[in-house]
């Protein structure tokens, strides 16, 4: 799964971003239909809301042939600016299937936390 998907592709809930700019996982897993139905128009869904979807591979922009480099990226800006893993990672529902836990392991899901999709 992706952990980072636009609404077209998106077919989980995956959290909610804070006023402090974190994200508030929502655990069990919650379809991506709920938080669509209620994102309003006022500003991009992916603003406010993160959502996971299937991992397209070779037809996202971050593929890199054979890893998310979004996903790389994301821990290494994460490691500069704030240091190490946490050791408590968030109550995640998609882990088992999380690409960027599968590929950057625990550092991931401590990024991961910071991360908005539709920054603008
Ligand atoms: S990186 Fe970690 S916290 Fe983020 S979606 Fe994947 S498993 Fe969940």
């Amino acid at each position: 799964m992706c952990p980072s998907t636009p609404a077209a592709n998106a077919t989980v809930f995956l959290g909610m971003i804070t006023p402090a700019g974190r994200v508030a996982y929502v655990t069990p897993a919650l379809p991506a239909e709920v938080a669509l139905a209620t994102a309003g128009t006022d500003a991009p869904v992916e603003s406010r809301y993160r959502l996971a979807g299937p991992c397209v591979t070779t037809t996202c922009g971050f593929w890199t042939g054979d890893h998310c480099g979004l996903g790389e990226r994301v821990v290494a800006s994460y490691r500069e600016t704030a240091g190490p893993a946490e050791t408590d990672l968030p109550h995640c529902a998609i882990r088992r299937t999380c690409r960027w836990y599968a590929e950057q392991g625990r550092a991931a899901c401590t990024a991961c936390s910071h991360v908005v999709t539709d920054a603008r």
